[in-house]
């Protein structure tokens, strides 16, 4: 019988990059928070500058839960289901802790485009119908960038993101994103500095007629907030040992525990959210220490991640909700997106030092010009696609597997392989596309029948492949990454073939916002068409996944959420 507490007003489940906003927010306009929390509390002390054992083995993040509920995956319906492939693969994927995967993330903090708001309408209005492609569940968001626009800026000057604006008030800034959507203002910080290869790169982009820039980052390019600036140990996906960067357990979190307002529980894993006869949530059941405690609440905000966040709601079972919470429209695990982000260009500059070992992943030179609408897709065959980005922070074992351009024949291991790396793992640059995977009926989440985690509950299955779009985006940015490294001098380029990711950092859909309850789980604000006082908070209800990262976005989102709460307190929580 699990222990029943005293009533909170929300309980946040999940307290990480979305979670941690959430709390910000609301405990900020007086609201009494409970965050429970699966993972503990880390500080800057436990980070280590170590690659092989944070991003091999176990060291920081342990075999934490995330570790052992990886998704399993198939490509379809008709073939097994096997373990996924994962990016990063564990113990990275995911961090359970106070700061979530905000602690490991490599920060780049990204706003997407006005065009990834209105997809499907953009595309039918300037290509046609027959431009979406077959399958595709593709759908407008239910808000615009406009409408997200203040959250964007409440969360950059929150945290402290370092970057150069593209246009303030719809005038055009030279330096910036020029595609990006009008903003209210300038960054609150300068971006991070150029090193000798983001240079390169940056001037070959501009003799092509692109429009390269620094991509934004929530590492402080000065001290912010009484954190001090970033040394640029290129480390950041093992947290930050100086405390230089945005995550949530450094700046929001402390501020909402300071209102006295916020209690946070501590390996506090939560296995259910309950609801009455009437489909409202009364609060969650969670376990800590073998013990299985009730905390009700007037209203539960999930963020927990994209797979738990489908999870638990699946697990949530209901006289009120019989096929889980919230999805009497058979909604939860739709539209499922991974990122597809593994299509990577390489060139050699035989004889060049371009040092990339030194620097942080998020000092990168971007280019936008590839990305969404921004420009005429006519005759391609795709819609969309994607940023591509020239960045630093190769470690030592992630150089030490470069592969060798196939025109030479070398294999990927052996002496012959050993030799090559020796004289050229220094003089490889590479570019990443991060391309716009579109949401199919085909492409799903759901419980997997057959693999169970610790505690016995199913895994999440995702079913998942790369469609026609998405790969013949691949090609053209692939393409684009090529012309580019020639252009800054490579005598070589080559490029890594894309692969469908199971279980990926880079996750969305499963709890899709929009206006009509057939075809989404959340409204607009982030709360249950079914169950008006559930809000689900992360990429989990992005309708679409633009070319770049997400945690800022669903940050903007959060913020959004919690500022409708207050507002409409009396509606929601009645
Ligand atoms: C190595 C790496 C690099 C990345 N780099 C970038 C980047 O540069 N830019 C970018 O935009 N994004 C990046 N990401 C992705 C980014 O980390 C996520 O988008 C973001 O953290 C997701 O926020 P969230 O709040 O949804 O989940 P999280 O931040 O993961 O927080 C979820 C929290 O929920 C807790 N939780 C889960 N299940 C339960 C449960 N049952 N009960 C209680 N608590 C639970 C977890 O312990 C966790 O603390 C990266 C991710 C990784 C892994």
């Amino acid at each position: 019988m699990a222990k029943r507490l005293k009533k909170t007003d929300v309980v946040i489940v999940g307290l990480g990059a979305g979670g941690g906003i959430a709390a910000y927010v609301l405990t900020k306009a007086g609201m009494n928070v409970v965050g429970l929390e699966a993972g503990g509390r880390f500080s800057p002390q436990d980070e280590q500058l170590n690659e092989l054992g944070n991003s091999f083995h176990f060291n920081i993040f342990g075999r934490a839960k995330a570790n052992l509920e990886v998704p399993t995956w198939r490509p379809n319906a008709s073939t097994p289901t096997v373990p996924s492939t994962a990016s990063p693969g564990p113990p990275a994927l995911m961090m359970n802790g106070v700061g979530g995967s905000s602690i490991h993330y490599a920060t780049q903090s990204w706003r997407l485009l006005p065009w990834n708001f209105q997809t499907r309408s953009a595309t039918i209005n300037r290509y046609g119908a027959s431009a979406i492609p077959a399958g595709s569940t593709v759908a407008d968001w239910p808000l615009t960038y406009d409408e997200l626009e203040p959250y964007y800026d409440h969360a950059e000057y929150a945290i402290g993101i370092s970057g150069k604006a593209g246009n303030i008030r719809g005038k055009i800034q030279p330096g910036g994103d020029t595609f990006e959507g009008p903003r209210s203002r300038e960054y609150p910080l300068p971006p991070l500095r150029q090193s000798g290869y983001t240079e390169l790169v940056a001037g070959a982009g501009t003799r092509l007629g692109w429009h390269p820039f620094m991509g934004p980052s929530s590492v402080h390019s000065e001290p912010f907030k009484g954190a001090p600036a970033c040394t640029y140990c290129g480390f950041c996906n093992n947290g930050c040992f100086t405390s230089a960067k945005g995550s949530t357990d450094l700046h929001v979190i402390p501020a909402a525990e300071a209102t006295r307002k916020l209690s946070i529980v501590t390996h506090a894993r939560v296995t259910q959210v309950t609801t009455d006869k009437d489909g409202r949530v009364t609060g969650v059941l969670y376990l800590k220490g073998g013990k299985e405690f009730f905390q009700p609440a007037s209203v539960v905000l999930l963020a927990t991640f994209t797979y738990e966040n489908a999870r638990l709601l699946l697990l949530s079972t209901s006289s009120a909700f019989p096929n889980g919470l919230s999805n009497n429209h058979g909604q939860v695990g739709k539209h499922y997106m991974s990122h597809n982000s593994t299509a990577n260009v390489l060139g050699l500059f035989p004889g060049r030092k371009l040092n990339r070992w030194s620097g942080l992943g998020a000092q990168a030179t971007v280019v936008s010009d590839w990305d969404a609408d921004n420009f005429d897709h006519s005759g391609l065959g795709f819609i969309g696609g994607g940023t591509i980005q020239g960045a630093m922070q190769l470690q030592p074992i992630s150089a030490a597997s470069t592969p060798p351009p196939p025109s030479l024949g070398i294999p990927n291991w052996g002496s012959a392989w050993k030799a090559w790396l020796k004289q050229n793992a220094n003089s490889v640059g590479t570019l990443l596309p991060q391309i716009e995977t579109l949401p199919y009926e085909d492409n799903y989440l759901d419980l997997d029948p057959t693999t169970r985690d610790t505690l016995g509950y199913p895994v999440i299955r995702a079913t998942f492949d790369l469609q026609q779009n998405d790969r013949l985006a691949t090609a053209f940015l692939q393409d684009k990454g090529s012309t580019w490294l020639k252009e800054a001098g490579a005598s070589v380029t080559w490029k890594a073939t894309a692969v469908p990711i199971g279980a990926h950092a880079h996750a969305y859909g499963g709890t899709r916002m929009g206006n009509d309850p057939a075809a989404s789980v959340v409204d607009q604000w982030s709360f249950s068409h079914e169950a008006p006082n559930l809000g689900v908070l992360g990429a989990s209800t992005f309708p679409t996944t633009g070319g770049r990262n997400p945690t800022l976005t669903l940050q903007a989102l959060a913020w959004r959420t919690a500022d409708h709460l207050v507002k409409n307190w009396k509606a929601i929580a009645a």
